[in-house]
């Protein structure tokens, strides 16, 4: 069994020796053991994936989906709590053995997007969005994601007997916003979870597997600064305070935070504006202007100072102007951070699933709210490759044409089962 030591938020179970680790022999019966149950429960997997495709849901509105879950979990005899975080859904399988818990998430919530792509399950279904009409489709790839963490939940309750620990399945709403893994949490979803596990399809090639150690996916912040000067006509500028001119000099001020003021060694950063309103006649220098942007980083600390960073210099930049800069950060989900040691540890894992196909992917400047469940115990997140052959079928998530290859399925079974499995009894890495 495996020693478990805290070490300030992180339950560092890995770091210490496992006392008795299973033989190779061991697990090379548990792995052949889960890619049969992976195999048979693969048919499942597809219907499942085309039924919640067909019926995607919008964000805390998850309730089909919930329901389909919770009634998968228990038919297999596992512990199910529901309405956790909202229309989350947690199972609890119980290992036949005593040993530590992992947390395996799948996010369920679909986009305000209308289905252009040519499947013969593709979405008709129409709901309400911020007050309009709109077509609603799994263009992010959720419905994979359910899919596989419902065929997970049969492999590994198939194989409950050997498993020395607990496995806590996290179906989480609204991860497209405003966000389902932060209720969890609050709900109580984490607790006891020694490591996290959870995967995202991308149209890279079909059947691939993406990971880095670190910094995966960003954070994602809103920026919004308001400049204020005092009105004067445009002739007379020196009658008030210029907020265009000044905004201008902020502009491009920012541009500096990242270039001169980040470590851009240890990772990228973004300040973008991408919204600016002032002013109405030419000849009228307006009392106020305002700019609306996004700030992307991939390392917690530099988060925090290029935020102070951003506010010192519009502010300063405005005082040097006699104006006012106020700046309103609205922080948004939190860099996604595959623990290094945890990922290092599960890289066999990811070899054993994917072959040649676990490759270490660039970070990306796009957020996830899986983000937060790893700051609660070590988490690793990976990239499932669903990208069709044909060029014409690879579209970008979002993309109202996004299509997933569904031979990718059975991979991302075998990978999120596998990484349970293997971080449950101590990762006895096979030799092969
Ligand atoms: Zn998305
Ligand atoms: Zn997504």
């Amino acid at each position: 069994m495996l020693r478990i030591i805290r070490i300030g938020a992180f339950t560092v179970a890995y770091a210490v020796a496992a006392s008795a680790p299973a033989s190779a022999q061991d697990a090379s019966i548990l792995h052949a053991q889960l890619d049969e149950l992976a195999a048979a429960i693969n048919d499942d997997v597809v219907a499942w994936r085309r039924d919640v495709h067909a019926n995607p849901e919008l964000g805390m509105q998850e309730f089909r989906t919930a329901g389909l879950v919770a009634e998968h979990l228990r038919s297999l005899g596992i512990d199910v709590e529901t309405g956790v975080g909202g229309t989350g859904v947690v199972g609890v399988l119980r290992g036949g053995r005593p040993g530590p818990t992992v947390a395996l998430r799948a996010d369920m919530d679909g986009l305000p997007v209308t289905e252009l792509a040519d499947v013969p399950f593709a979405s008709k279904v129409r709901a309400e969005w911020q007050g309009r009409e709109v077509g609603v489709m799994h263009a992010c790839g959720h419905d994979n994601h359910v899919a596989i963490l419902m065929g997970v939940a049969s492999v590994l309750a198939g194989m409950r007997g050997d498993l020395p620990g607990t496995v806590k399945f996290l179906f989480q709403p609204a991860e497209e916003g405003p966000g389902g893994a932060a209720p969890m949490i609050a709900d109580g979803a984490m607790e006891g979870v020694n490591a996290v596990f959870g995967l995202h399809v991308f149209p890279t090639p079909v059947g691939t597997i993406a990971y880095r150690t670190g910094g995966m996916l960003a954070a994602a912040d809103g920026l919004r600064i308001v400049v204020r000067g005092v009105q004067t006509h445009g002739a007379m500028p020196w009658g008030g305070v210029d907020p265009i001119v000044t905004s201008a000099q902020i502009i491009n001020g920012l541009q500096t935070v990242v270039s001169r003021q980040v470590d851009l060694t240890n990772s990228a950063a973004i300040v973008t504006i991408g919204q600016i309103e002032g002013g109405n006649r030419g000849n009228i220098i307006p009392d106020t202007v305002l700019m609306i942007g996004t700030i992307r980083t991939l390392d917690p600390d530099i988060r925090e100072r290029v935020h102070e960073r951003v506010r010192r210099l519009a502010e300063s930049i405005a005082a040097a102007n006699g104006a006012e800069a106020e700046v309103t950060i609205d922080r948004g989900y939190p860099v996604t951070v595959n623990d290094p040691a945890l990922t290092n540890r599960m890289v066999p894992t990811l070899r054993r699933v994917a072959g040649e196909g676990a490759q270490v992917l660039p970070a990306s400047t796009g957020a996830e709210d899986f983000s937060y469940f790893a700051e609660e115990a070590p988490g690793l997140f990976i990239g499932l490759g669903v990208g069709a052959d044909d060029p014409s079928l690879v579209h970008p998530n979002h993309s109202p044409y996004f299509y997933a290859d569904e031979r990718a399925l059975p991979i991302g079974v075998r990978a999120l089962a596998s990484l349970a499995v293997d971080f449950l009894t101590g990762n006895p890495i096979s030799q092969e």
